[in-house]
């Protein structure tokens, strides 16, 4: 089989000192998830319980207008449904037993908590129960929070799909679980991919309807294809799942690692790997090799935003030349991320969770080439001259896995080139 990837001289950063922050965060809520949950799970309905701003995120961050029978909505909750616990549960239910009459293919119905402090008051388990007894088996109804409160904008995909994996039945069977949501077109590459190498049964989580043929159990192995789902794999550990610990599959290196990671588990022989992975690791390095001449040298600082930034810090410093000056992730769990922080060679400052003024300070001392950070952020910096990319874009971008390779090198090589026709304007 090929080759593992080549470990840094100076040695990787799984054991490198955390900066630890706690203050002032900058981030979107969890129920941003939902934007991209709801074409995952054709049969799942998001119904947000929560107050207008809720109703408002997800109408202009999701265009739910454009639907003529969305996928999601919001139970907006008054003081006066509010003013006490039991009419709120009976207002819910009335909401509930509406919507599941008018929309008889909703086979999965999240209620999603939000952080109103009277929504956080409401035991949404209990009503998530209490309309799992009324409306089994036509309809699974299940609960999780995409509160804003202490929580960034990817957890909420966490939140739901940990959500999910107690009721999962159980199944003998040995199989390979993909868990995180991709757009289509990628799953099926991945999918793709690792059939070629004969590798079977597989299954994703989420899948995309309720009566998928999807069990767990101890034979079940998992790979995360998202670095951000630290409570489902909590969640799938306790069902006995085995997690395979593998770098993120962004870029070509880091597929290949998380492709031969699976490969070895079912026994892939080193001719079979190579056969598969060839071609499409040639276009893949081609592709970078383009898109990151601009970004070769450069500086880069990553705020906390989509916990991404590890796997891409690895990504951007090993395939495309980066310089990365501070890699910070609104949480670090080394057993998902440590694969590609013993890649990552030392310099870098790691930092953990946000106090954003500290870190603004750092950032503008630093002067880097381009800062990954929220939208929140970006404007401030760029009126500061700092060329800054949207974190957000990299959930909503396809970027995992050899095809997109170049597209994702892309996304950073982007404002660098906008900043330096700028500069040349203004000069
Ligand atoms: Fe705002 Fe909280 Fe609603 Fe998110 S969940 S839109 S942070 S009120």
């Amino acid at each position: 089989m090929t080759e593992a990837p080549r470990l840094p001289l100076s040695g990787g950063c799984r054991n490198e000192p955390i900066l630890k922050q706690r203050g002032q965060r900058e981030v979107f809520c969890g129920l941003t998830g939902i934007i991209w949950l709801h074409r995952k799970m054709q049969d799942a309905f998001f119904l947000v319980i929560g107050s207008r701003t809720c109703a408002h995120l997800l109408q202009s961050a999701a265009g739910v207008m454009i639907f003529a029978e969305p996928r999601f909505g919001t139970a907006i909750l008054e003081e006066s449904d509010l003013a006490g616990m039991a009419d709120a549960q009976a207002e819910l239910d009335k909401v509930v037993d509406q919507l599941l009459a008018r929309r008889t293919d909703i086979k999965q119905l999240f209620l999603v908590g939000s952080c109103p402090s009277e929504v956080i008051k409401l035991d949404l388990a209990r009503a998530a129960e209490r309309m799992t007894e009324r409306y089994a088996p036509s309809v699974r109804v299940l609960n999780f929070s995409g509160s804003g409160i202490e929580t960034t904008f990817t957890q909420g995909e966490d939140a739901c799909l940990a959500a999910m994996v107690p009721v999962l039945p159980k199944t003998a069977e040995r199989q390979l679980l993909l868990v995180g949501a991709l757009p289509d077109v990628v799953e099926e590459q991945a999918v793709s991919l690792l059939s070629d190498m004969g590798i079977g049964p597989i299954k994703v989580l989420p899948a995309p309807r309720a009566d998928a043929d999807l069990g767990l159990g101890e034979n079940t192995v998992f790979a995360l294809t998202q670095p951000f789902l630290g409570d489902t794999h909590a969640a799938l550990d306790r069902r006995g799942a085995r997690h395979l610990p593998a770098p993120f599959p962004f870029g070509e290196e880091g597929t290949t690692a998380w492709l031969r990671v699976i490969a070895e588990e079912f026994g892939v022989d080193a001719e079979t790997f190579d056969k598969v992975t060839a071609a499409p690791r040639a276009r893949a390095r081609k592709a970078i090799a383009q898109a990151s001449e601009t970004l070769r040298g450069k500086s880069i600082f990553f705020f906390p935003d989509s916990q991404l930034e590890i796997p891409l810090a690895r990504f951007l410093t090993r395939e495309c030349g980066m310089d990365a000056i501070e890699i910070s992730a609104p949480f670090i769990h080394k057993g998902i991320v440590g694969p590609d922080l013993d890649l990552l060679a030392q310099g870098p400052t790691f930092s953990e969770g946000q106090d954003v003024d500290l870190q603004l300070d750092r950032c503008r001392q630093a002067r880097p080439d381009l800062t990954v950070c929220g939208l929140g952020l970006a404007n401030p910096l760029e009126a500061e001259g700092l060329a800054t990319k949207w974190a957000i874009e990299l959930v909503f971008t396809p970027v995992h896995f050899y095809e997109q390779a170049g597209d994702l090198a892309g996304l950073f090589s982007r404002p660098l080139r906008r900043a330096d026709l700028l500069h040349l304007e203004a000069t």
